[in-house]
């Protein structure tokens, strides 16, 4: 028969939902966990999916998160193409959509974010591809041999990924933009500049203050009214334009929401008996000084290690510091900590114009860097923003001052 009741319930088995699952495991958890997802598939890891999956797709290694037998191996109930569609949070139960319920000990929303889709005539339309789930990305792959120009409606990390894999690929690029610069909710403006730069070197027309007015699918092509008047003529249109985190049933049970589910630092909802974790999740940010909710892989992992941590009786107050990785064509770009506007950046060059970092100082503190091809500058912003050693604007600024020997030096 199949089993109804479980200490932990974890709604969502994507990065967030399985290391939370692989994590209690680790830490000797005994208690019986269900782990619940809407999706087909095996859970896998989606960065590929904006990256290599689209090229390689004839030949792709496989994507999964844990080999199969991982789950029965560690008592690890997954049940798969199964949506959790409702929260009672009286009779503590979870109301799944094959028509059973389960009920919980403890209830972990793992559940993402979806596309955010602009209401725009002919852009919410079965030919506007997406870039979020597997489904999505072999819907690519089929559509690519009838594809020859592309118009990307969003410059943030994966309409921006995209763009360069297409452009690699030897496919006519636009890029629609509504904001004055590049990935502008996340990089400083030097970032957004180099960027600029990069993508319209690498051939890509790149349309900034710019909104897409409508969209015609007729003739089997799909031509893109810009606001500023122009029409770009594309085979395909792939929406990448945001997010919003998946709230929905977190909200109908009652738990408070503000773009993400809210929690304490020690990622507990408004319900104690209720965590929320990775991209769904708003948190109280010490590294932001408010409250954040990031959508990056680190972030989900390190927040289910946490509440894994507090399952298991070592509870400690989230503080990892935030970083993230974006790879655009022949630019990977590193980013440690958390960047926002009114900083002070400095700029680090490196051994030739394609490597470089920007060093985001508050005042004298280093906050964020962000940096481009220079995985040392990396490595040495996480270490030196994750212990606080100080290193002033100046030093950051000169190319021959050594980060690993002051690391060392005072590590
Ligand atoms: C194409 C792409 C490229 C990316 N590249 C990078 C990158 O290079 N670096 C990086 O740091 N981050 C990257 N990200 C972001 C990263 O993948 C996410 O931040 C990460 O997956 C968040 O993990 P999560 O567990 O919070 O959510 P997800 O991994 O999205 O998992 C949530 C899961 O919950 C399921 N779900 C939702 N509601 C329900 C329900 N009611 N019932 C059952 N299941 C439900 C969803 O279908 C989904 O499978 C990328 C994302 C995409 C889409």
């Amino acid at each position: 028969m199949t089993q109804s009741s479980f200490d932990v319930v974890i709604i969502g088995a994507g990065h967030g939902g399985v290391e939370l699952a692989a994590a209690l495991r680790q830490h000797q958890y005994s208690g019986s966990i269900a782990l619940i997802s809407d999706q087909p598939d095996l859970p896998y890891q989606r960065p590929p999916l904006s990256k290599d999956y689209i090229k390689r797709a004839a030949n792709t290694p496989a994507l999964v998160l844990k080999p199969e037998n991982f789950y029965a191996d560690n008592a690890i109930d997954l049940r798969l193409g199964v949506k959790a569609e409702a929260v009672d949070r009286e009779s503590c139960s979870v109301a799944l959509s094959d028509g059973t319920s389960i009920t919980y000990g403890h209830l972990v929303f793992a559940t993402g974010a979806r596309n955010r889709k602009p209401p725009v005539p002919g852009l919410v339309h079965p030919n506007v591809l997406e870039l979020r789930t597997l489904a999505d990305a072999n819907r690519i792959v089929q559509a690519l041999p009838n594809t020859t120009h592309i118009a990307v409606v969003g410059g943030g990390f994966i309409g921006l990924e995209a763009a360069s894999l297409l452009r690699g690929m030897g496919i006519g690029v636009d890029v629609i933009e509504m904001a004055p610069r590049l990935m502008q909710r996340a990089v400083s403006e030097p970032m957004s500049e180099w960027f600029l730069a990069h993508h319209r070197g690498e051939g890509s027309t790149v349309h900034l203050s710019t909104s897409v007015a409508a969209v015609d699918q007729g003739n089997g092509g799909a031509d893109v009214q810009l606001s500023s008047g122009g029409t770009v003529k594309a085979d395909a249109v792939l929406l990448a334009a945001g997010v919003q985190p998946n709230t929905d049933i977190a909200e109908a049970c009652g738990l408070e929401v503000a773009n993400g589910i809210l929690v304490d630092e020690h990622l507990v909802t408004s319900d104690p008996a209720i965590s929320a974790i990775g991209d769904c999740a708003a948190y109280p940010s010490v590294h932001l000084g408010g409250m954040a909710r990031l959508e990056a892989v680190q972030n989900a992992v390190d927040h289910a290690r946490c509440v894994a941590g507090r399952l298991t009786g070592q509870t400690k107050p989230y503080a990892a510091l935030p970083w993230f990785w974006s790879i655009q064509g022949a630019a990977r770009l590193q980013i440690a900590g958390l960047s926002r506007p009114g900083l002070n950046g400095i700029i680090r060059r490196g051994a030739d114009e394609s490597r470089f970092s920007v060093f985001l100082y508050d005042g004298e503190e280093l906050v964020a860097v962000e940096s481009v091809n220079s995985p040392a500058d990396h490595m040495a912003a996480r270490k030196l923003i994750g212990s606080g050693i100080e290193l002033t604007p100046q030093q950051a600024g000169d190319p021959a001052f050594d980060l690993k020997a002051l690391i060392s030096a005072r590590g």
